[in-house]
């Protein structure tokens, strides 16, 4: 498959490139797929009998087959996704399907674990390379999980100090010796902004083979995609989804879903106050902002970086894209008694991310008298916001020994200056 650039339609790259060379394209775009394949009716109405990891097969075969081979690839997707995708029913025609069963106990493991295993494959001269990536987050820990102990690679994650829960912050600085963080002084913009200039900083990738593991990497996208024909095989006809966005990475995969056939009614953007997009779609104009502080952490980005893969999606036409997308933002005080109302009324406890999400689907239920199935995504277990959630419940919660194993583990740093300097002399050392 070739992947052109969002900045420039005539660019012909092929996948290993796209994903293992470089990670923006050369004219600072983002890659994208030049076609995206249309899946048959008759595969839609066979999904119901297909397990989980035989849809993945079917979906990442027309991207992949011909750069990993068939064989592979069932390998590779049987070793990616070991866990379980629970689709638990709330209420009447809500859903909420669980994307935390990975090893770091976020949906992000659905990506870092997808692109390791792609990258380790297509890296058959064994080159040394190194990941670059700036973390809100659950990106760290399900990066450096993903590439912990992988020879020939060597991670390099950027996060904003105190800025990420205590967890987050021992599940990205306890990872194998091949992986490196940074302890940035200032917000995840901050050291988003410090990746990009790495990548097109010329003598550093004269020195080095960088890869991005931010979803500006498209192999990412791709882990992504699955999730969510697999809810169609489900529920067995159209939905709304509501999606916690922060980087729109996960957006980004559903309207490929949509593209490749699957009959999604509606998608919710589901904000916190980090609301950039909804006014892209209330004025047709992209304004980046600083981004502020929630409590949905993983979503405080204020210039979402695939924006432009998704106006790229829809043509850079913003009436189709409303036609297919609506966006709601929200605040902390409204995620926490979504929280608590939810707990108390379903017995169901959900992550501040999940609970954006929830408040999303909610409101576009209702203020569209819609009465169709709709699914909001929970892409964080609740226990990696401990503190916040048991002090909106009014209750502990048991940690997953998976959790308790890491945080015994000592913490490993390196605390850096918010300078694209400190990032450079580490880079190159
Ligand atoms: C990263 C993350 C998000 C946002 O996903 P994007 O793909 O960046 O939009 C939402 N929830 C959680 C828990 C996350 O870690």
């Amino acid at each position: 498959m070739k992947f052109y650039s969002t900045n420039n339609k005539n660019l012909r790259v092929d996948f290993k490139k796209a994903v293992l060379e470089s990670g923006l394209a050369p004219d600072g775009g983002l890659y994208m797929p030049r076609e995206i394949p249309e899946l048959n009716k008759k595969f839609l109405k066979s999904l119901a009998k297909l397990e989980f990891n035989q849809i993945i097969f079917e979906i990442a075969k027309p991207f992949l087959e011909k750069e990993i081979g068939s064989k592979d690839l069932k390998k590779l997707i049987q070793e990616v996704f070991d866990f379980e995708i629970p689709l638990v029913f709330l209420s009447d025609n809500v859903y909420c399907l669980e994307l935390f069963g990975g090893p770091t106990l976020a949906f992000k493991d659905f990506g870092a674990r997808f692109m390791a295993k792609v990258i380790s494959h297509l890296n058959k001269d064994r080159k040394k390379i190194t990941v670059l990536v700036a973390t809100s987050g659950d990106t760290g820990g399900a990066v450096a999980n993903a590439f912990s102990g992988i020879e020939n690679i060597e991670v390099v994650l950027l996060y904003p100090a105190k800025k990420i829960s205590q967890i987050q912050e021992k599940q990205l600085t306890t990872g194998a010796s091949n992986i490196k963080a940074l302890e940035i002084k200032g917000v995840f913009d901050d050291c988003q902004a410090m990746v990009k200039k790495a990548f097109l900083d010329r003598e550093v990738n004269e020195n080095l083979t960088l890869i991005p593991a931010n979803s500006i990497n498209f192999a990412r996208l791709l882990g992504q995609v699955f999730y969510y024909f697999y809810v169609y095989s489900k529920i067995q006809k159209p939905f709304t989804v509501s999606v916690p966005c922060g980087n729109f990475g996960n957006l980004t995969a559903g309207i490929m879903a949509k593209k490749m056939g699957l009959p999604v009614q509606k998608f919710v953007a589901s904000l916190n106050k980090n609301n950039v997009f909804q006014d892209y779609l209330r004025t047709g104009k992209f304004k980046a902002k600083k981004s502020v502080q929630s409590l949905s952490s993983a979503m405080d980005i204020g210039n979402p970086s695939n924006f432009y893969r998704i106006k790229d999606l829809y043509d850079n036409d913003l009436a189709k894209m409303k036609k297919d997308i609506i966006a709601y933002s929200f605040s902390d005080d409204q995620t926490q008694t979504a929280i608590k109302r939810v707990f108390e009324k379903f017995d169901y406890l959900m992550d501040p991310h999940g609970a954006v999400a929830y408040l999303g689907l909610e409101k576009y239920l209702k203020d569209s008298a819609c009465k169709r199935t709709g699914v909001f995504f929970e892409t964080a277990h609740p226990v990696k916001f401990k503190e916040e959630v048991e002090k909106i419940i009014n209750q502990k919660i048991k940690l997953p020994s998976k959790i308790k194993k890491i945080l015994n583990k000592r913490k490993k740093s390196i605390p850096t200056p918010n300078k694209y300097s400190a990032l450079k002399e580490i880079l190159l050392q």
